[in-house]
């Protein structure tokens, strides 16, 4: 018998791979941070003596989720300003109480609270762009939490920098402290295309081809945004962007939902993802991707929450849900965005979009040990035919019970295990105040 770390046995095992849409009694073993073996329960036993046995008998084994797009600290807002449309929740509410309020400390308990929420709601990778991403970097890594961390840029002064040299200075510092870490990566994160200029924007497509860093970027969250640009500079943003050399494999065009078909075709044609994110566009009345003709077409969409001060949450199980729904009423077809397309952009999609396919997004053999498991032996879950449909249009992340993020378990039972949730609400509170005088 072999000896291993861990054996996972479950009724279901939905792996989110190109072979199986899911798996009956079967066991996942894992050796420090990887899946070493996916096989029949009743093999593993005779050929693995684990350190941990976990029975997961009437629950789903599932990658954890990718959320492809947040403001991670931003949860401290949840809740400040609601049912305004996007420029006058920016300009008259969310800008303002950044620049009063947002510092390192705020930036810390903020982006805590949030990966404390993402755990529970069994997302075990998170995509951000916010200031202090050094705060960000650090909070997450501490946590044990997979992040893609946004070295973010925009053209006025702002509590993290002042002028673009110096967003790229420090964002630099950022990449150059987590180069090689095991949870940590970095990408540049230029707000928008009307907040971020040509000369920072030719920077850092310098930078990002020279150091191989992504690029994530809000791009057509509006009608409001295009017109203005076609006012502005004579073009839509997405050709501006083409132009500068951006439109490449390594950008998260975030939002797009203003997108003509030779733009799909573009996207396409360059190989560049687009980061959905259905509830924060209704919430804001932005817009509607068009995900079915993108998905058609061939582009990657993967999915994000956006902040939790425009969804009002991180949730990714109801991101999956409203956006095969939405999907479904734009096109009035219901075959648009079946359940396993919804569950592969809250996993694998996002993965590629991340750049970091080959580590996690499915359960396959040689990947990181970046687990959940979805109890579905609740009133609300059973009966039970097919669990891919289960897990987009019936469960909920209250029923996430256990969280494995590179092979250490974050969440048992629905504790978490590496943070201190007690002194994490009393910080909030404590911050709460403050915003209310
Ligand atoms: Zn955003």
């Amino acid at each position: 018998m072999e000896k291993i770390d861990t054996l996972l046995h479950a009724r279901w095992i939905v792996p989110v791979d190109d072979k199986h849409r899911y798996l009956d009694n079967h066991c996942i073993a894992i050796n420090e941070d990887k899946i070493i073996e996916i096989l029949p329960s009743s093999e593993a036993e005779r050929k693995y003596q684990a350190n941990v046995n976990r029975h997961f008998n009437k629950s789903a084994l599932m990658p954890g989720m990718i959320n492809s797009h947040t403001h991670a600290a931003m949860n401290l807002f949840r809740g400040l300003a609601d049912d305004l449309n996007l420029m006058d929740w920016l300009e008259n509410h969310i800008w303002p109480a950044e620049a009063k309020h947002v510092n390192e400390g705020f930036v810390q308990t903020g982006t805590e609270l949030a990966i404390a929420e993402m755990i529970r709601s069994g997302t075990t990778c998170f995509n951000d762009m916010y200031f202090f991403p050094d705060v960000t970097a650090r909070v997450a890594a501490n946590i044990g939490m997979r992040a893609s961390i946004g070295l973010i840029m925009i053209d006025f002064p702002t509590v993290w920098a002042s002028t673009p040299e110096e967003y790229i200075d420090k964002g630099l510092n950022v990449f150059d402290h987590y180069k090689g870490h095991d949870l940590i990566k970095t990408s540049f994160a230029p707000h928008a295309p009307y907040t971020v200029s040509d000369e920072p924007l030719k920077r850092i497509c310098t930078l990002a081809n020279e150091l191989e860093l992504n690029v994530h970027m809000h791009i057509h969250e509006t009608a409001f945004e295009i017109s203005e640009a076609e006012k502005n500079n004579g073009q839509r943003p997405l050709t501006r962007l083409n132009e500068l050399g951006l439109l490449t494999p390594s950008l998260q065009a975030v939002h797009m939902t203003q997108l003509q078909d030779k733009e799909i075709d573009l996207l396409s044609a360059m190989g560049s993802h687009v980061i959905h994110c259905p509830e924060s566009n209704m919430k804001l009345a932005s817009g509607i991707c068009p995900v079915t003709q993108l998905l058609d077409a061939g582009v990657n969409v993967a999915l994000g929450t956006d902040s939790s001060s425009s969804n009002n949450d991180l949730d990714m199980f109801g991101e999956m849900r409203s956006a095969a729904m939405l999907a479904k009423i734009s096109s009035m077809d219901a075959t648009a965005v079946s359940a396993e397309q919804a569950l592969q952009m809250a996993t694998i999609n996002g993965a590629k979009a991340l750049g970091i396919d080959d580590i996690t997004g499915s359960l396959e053999v040689g990947k990181s040990a970046d687990i959940i498991a979805v109890n579905f032996d609740t009133i609300e879950t059973i009966p039970i035919y097919d669990p891919v449909s289960h897990l987009v249009y019936c469960s909920s992340r209250e029923h996430v019970t256990d969280v494995w993020i590179a092979g250490k378990q974050r969440l048992t039972d629905r504790v978490l295990n590496s943070i201190d949730e007690d002194k994490l609400k009393q910080d909030c509170r404590d911050i709460n105040k403050t915003l209310e005088k």
